[in-house]
């Protein structure tokens, strides 16, 4: 099974109440990758500079993620992210966003990679997104990821990808901004008019959500001391969750999606342990399933606990 992501590589400068990293390996894909690449074969589609090194393609092919598709510019900057979260960390903003090498980027797409069972359209430019969306025809599932600054600038073309997608991933202010919808229902059924079949609501420390056609079920964060930098907790789900579901044969039925989402929220909430990548770098599939099981055990409501 092979799954192919395309979104920002990036170097992050991040501030939080609790440290701060000036440049640090960050980006979407590159987030979602190290998450997706414990369940199955990561295909990272974009581009980088001349400074993206050694290092940094290391931190990828040691979980086995395939760069073949990463394109370098040698005179071009990677791209550059600036944020910083407030003590709530549920709130950050954005300081500087400086797209460099993705501003030329047109992504053409090895034949491996074309074939693609399943690809993840990762936070960039959804243009970009799309473009590599119509290259990869034969996916028997997509998904998509965004953020406010393309709701902000580039909302229609952001409405077209959507519409081509099977899976939508969105926190929930991005989801009440996109649809202008008060409740996560409503919003989440608008969204699942427009094409998708499957909408999950990322709520940072509160957990998340997950909207099909036949049902809905919701799933705490796993619930930790220390949070030191929530930067690509939502891709680290979105790759605990399709690459999950890549390494299996068959349909996504309901019950397969809860336990995409338990993995999802499993990687997330390593990621939020430490700067950037750092965690899950280090991460083992032994901690990942000890922390599913435990998941698991904390949300069960069993027959004993029936109302009556
Ligand atoms: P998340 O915390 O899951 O929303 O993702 C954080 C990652 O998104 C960071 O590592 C950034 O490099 C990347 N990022 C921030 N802004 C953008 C943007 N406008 N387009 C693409 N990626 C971005």
């Amino acid at each position: 099974m092979t799954l192919v992501v395309v979104g920002s590589i990036a170097f992050d400068a991040v501030k939080t109440p609790f440290g701060e990293r000036e440049r640090m390996l960050g980006g979407s894909a590159v987030h979602f990758s190290l998450a997706a690449g414990f369940f199955t074969d990561v295909r990272v589609v974009g581009p980088v500079g001349g400074d993206f090194g050694e290092e940094e393609y290391a931190v990828l092919t040691d979980r086995g993620v395939n760069v073949d598709d990463i394109e370098r510019v040698e005179g071009g900057r990677t791209f550059f992210w600036r944020g910083e979260y407030e003590w709530n960390l549920n709130i950050r903003h954005t300081l500087d966003t400086q797209l460099n090498v993705f501003g030329e980027f047109e992504p053409k797409l090895s034949e491996a990679s074309k074939r693609a069972d399943m690809v993840f359209l990762a936070n960039i430019q959804p243009d970009l997104q799309r473009e590599v969306r119509a290259q990869c025809a034969g996916a028997r599932l997509v998904g998509l990821d965004s953020m406010n600054l393309w709701i902000e600038t580039a909302r229609e073309s952001l409405a077209r990808t959507i519409s081509e997608v099977d899976v939508v991933f969105f926190n929930d202010d991005e989801l009440r901004m996109f649809t202008e919808q008060p409740t996560l229902m409503r919003a989440a059924r608008q969204v699942m008019a427009t094409g998708p079949r499957t909408v999950v609501v990322k709520q940072g420390e509160y957990g998340a959500a997950l909207v099909t056609e036949e049902g809905f079920f919701a799933l705490p964060a796993y619930p930790l001391e220390t949070v030191l930098d929530p930067t690509g907790a939502g891709d680290c789900f979105a790759g605990g969750f399709l690459g999950y579901l890549d390494s299996l044969d068959g349909p996504a039925d309901e019950p397969i999606l809860r336990r995409a989402m338990t993995y999802g929220t499993v990687l997330a909430s390593f990621n939020v342990e430490e700067f950037g990548t750092e965690r899950v770098q280090r991460l083992t599939r032994e901690e990942i399933d000890a922390r599913y099981d435990e998941l698991r055990s904390m949300t069960v409501l069993d027959a004993a606990a029936a109302r009556g």
